[in-house]
């Protein structure tokens, strides 16, 4: 490497040194900002590729029109070809790239420019184009800022079901009517299959199919864990389910099975269940909202729904301190309902086959708290406590974790849910 002294050029005016400060180092990249800087060459040449796409579109509609050919359909055809057997990709990928182009460069330019400082992936800009095409005009220029913030600051799987939850929330104020709409459809359809089987499909409220589905899971794992049990998960379900259709009773289950009742979290702002906030949303775990007309019934006495209102709500116990290592199950649920998956950067295993990690090391004094507990799966567990990372919960983010690599890079991890806000009052007993 060439060092400062070694710079064959003019003196320096009187007066004055040449070089770098004292301690000042040279900074080299190191092995991972090779792949990153690839990365973000790859964004800057597919920003490039959609407007020379788009552009080479235009020009032959262009010169299509200069010759008094007037069809578009065709043109755009031959367009896809030329494109195809230009690039040795398909036509159906080239047509994908076409409407690509077409979308970034007409109608969501903001984001095409983000794409060409590589301030995103080719990836985010695609979904976030599609989302924003599958929403009605009226809602793209509200979601458009949102969204691109969110593509330019999470991975692209996290980025694709927030943007997803984002286009549920803003397009939640028509959800009541959409779903009225939708509610007068619901029916059975029986179709015949080859080899003697059936399908058959019921059209219902998220909400009651999510609530069946749990239930009938519930049953066939305890079916399943029965000595000299064969059936698979999937075939118990079926069986569960045809026995309570044809019969209207399960009496094949043993009676521990009996009764069981789908637990579905319910998420709902407490002044909305008031009727004091129009415009609060409710939204239900792993469904996306709900009309809140639903939500109040459902909180209304129903058992088996676990209610998390966002608002101070006494009751769950949030931390046993040093009592004890396990967390109670009430936390544990709490823990693993905040994050939804395993809390490592980009990972999707859901929190409900994690391990529970104390952040800070139950044998270095770590609580059992909600402040030090975050669900883990066994391989990100195992990278934790062997992998040369750290690994923090940041004070007052609500279970947000940040990981540092071997490397020194720090990547943050917000849990998929805020749970409310506790306080503790003078007359209530500490919390541990
Ligand atoms: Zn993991």
């Amino acid at each position: 490497m060439t060092s400062f002294s070694d710079v064959d050029d003019d003196p320096p005016p009187d007066g004055e040194e040449w070089g770098a400060p004292e301690g000042w180092v040279c900074p080299v990249p190191d092995a991972v900002d090779l792949v990153v800087e690839s990365g973000a060459m790859l964004a800057v040449f597919a920003a490039e590729q959609y407007r020379r796409v788009e552009w080479m579109r235009r020009e032959a509609l262009a010169d299509a029109a200069r010759h008094g050919y007037q069809l578009t359909e065709v043109i755009e055809r031959s367009v896809r070809l030329e494109l195809a057997a230009a690039l040795s990709i398909t036509e159906y990928s080239a047509g994908a790239l076409i409407a690509q182009a077409d979308a970034l460069v007409n109608r969501y330019p903001a984001v095409l420019d983000v794409l060409g400082r590589a301030g995103i992936t080719q990836r985010h800009a695609t979904e976030l184009a599609t989302a924003l095409d599958g929403v009605e005009p009226e809602f793209r220029d509200r979601l458009l800022t949102p969204a691109l913030a969110l593509a330019e600051s999470l991975p692209v799987g996290t980025f694709r079901r927030k943007l997803r939850a984002l286009v549920d929330t803003v397009r939640a104020v028509t959800l009541t009517e959409r779903h009225e709409h939708a509610l007068g459809a619901r029916r059975v359809v029986l179709e015949t299959v080859e080899d003697g089987m059936a399908w058959l499909h019921q059209y219902l409220p998220a909400v009651e199919a999510h609530a069946g589905y749990s239930r009938l899971t519930a049953q066939a794992k305890i079916l399943a864990a029965r000595p000299g049990e064969t059936r698979t998960l999937d075939q118990l379900r079926a069986d569960v389910l045809g026995d309570l259709l044809i019969d209207g009773v399960t009496d094949t289950l043993p009676p521990d099975a009996r009764g069981i009742r789908a637990t579905v979290a319910v998420t709902v702002p407490a002044l909305a269940l008031q009727g004091a906030d129009p415009d609060g949303i409710a939204t239900v775990e792993g469904i996306g909202p709900i009309p809140m007309s639903r939500a109040r019934e459902l909180c209304g006495g129903a058992h088996g729904w676990m209610r998390v209102l966002t608002h101070p709500e006494t009751g769950i116990v949030l931390s046993v301190g040093r009592k004890r290592y396990r967390p109670p199950p009430q936390l544990a649920r709490l823990v693993r309902w905040r994050a939804e998956n395993c809390m490592a950067p980009g990972c999707r295993i859901p929190a409900a086959r994690c391990e529970l990690d104390h952040t800070l090391a139950w044998h270095h004094g770590g609580p059992t708290a909600l402040t030090n507990l975050t669900p883990l799966c066994t391989g990100h567990h195992t990278v934790k406590h062997h992998g040369r990372w750290r690994v923090e919960q940041i004070e007052g983010s609500g279970g947000a974790i940040l990981w540092t690599s071997p490397t020194g890079r720090h990547y943050r991890v917000q849990p998929e849910r805020h749970t409310p806000t506790f306080t503790t009052t003078a007359d209530a007993p500490p919390p541990f």
